[in-house]
């Protein structure tokens, strides 16, 4: 994966790929799933949601910029992969789910692992985590229909939030820096990722009727 995959779709950055290696992807996916755990795609992990394509977990992993003394938030556990890959990378990791089934799961998986690191929380991850704020990076595994202003309040000046923000069905990957000017923005990818579903995201019923 880490070969053929993610450095021949042009990602360089030598940490994250040696932190995508070390982790397991077939262990956070259903048994029946395993034999595609480690194809460039993303997977039904149940309650209708999805493992993140590898690609977007590398490149948004990236785009945070981490050293490795960071405190981190996730938005979005699902199956707790990309947790696990953060654990590798930043001294401390909360990620926030609001399924409590999924969040179990993830919980236990990142334990087996040993991500000492990594706090689960079941919550509307779109009002962000204020009891552990402020943050140095913000990465949003959902698709925001706009940026909640939470995520900014949130973060240190010189933090990172990753964000795919757009309509229901396609986003863009946008890149926001908290600087002590302001904000500054830049977008990259196109992207399509499940709902964030919340106070700050979309209604849960307009998700599912859509
Ligand atoms: N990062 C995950 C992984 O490595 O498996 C994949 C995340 S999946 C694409 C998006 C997740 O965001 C789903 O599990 C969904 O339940 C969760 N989610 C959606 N809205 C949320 C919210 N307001 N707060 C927390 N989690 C939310």
């Amino acid at each position: 994966m880490v070969e053929h995959q993610l450095r021949a779709q042009g990602i360089k950055d030598e940490r994250v790929l040696a932190a995508m290696e070390s982790v397991p992807r077939h262990l956070f996916v259903s048994p029946d799933l395993q034999a595609a755990a480690y194809d460039d795609r993303a997977l039904p992990i149940g309650e209708g949601q999805t493992i993140s394509q590898p690609y977007m977990v590398a490149l948004m992993t990236g785009l945070l910029e981490l050293k490795g003394d960071e405190k981190v938030l996730e938005v979005g556990t699902g199956s707790g992969y990309q947790a696990a890959v953060l654990s590798r990378l930043a001294a401390e990791v909360f990620t926030v789910e609001r399924i409590d089934a999924l969040a179990s799961k993830a919980r236990r998986m990142l334990k087996y692992l040993e991500c000492s690191n990594v706090s689960v929380i079941v919550s509307d991850g779109t009002t962000g985590l204020p009891a552990h704020a402020p943050f140095d990076a913000i990465i949003v595994a959902a698709a925001a229909p706009h940026i909640p202003q939470a995520y900014i309040d949130q973060l240190k000046i010189n933090g990172r939030l990753v964000i795919p923000v757009g309509s229901r069905f396609s986003q863009v990957l946008y890149k926001i820096k908290k600087t002590s000017d302001g904000i500054t923005s830049s977008i990259s990818t196109p992207c399509a990722f499940v709902p964030l579903i919340g106070k700050e995201g979309w209604d849960e019923r307009e998700s599912y009727e859509a």
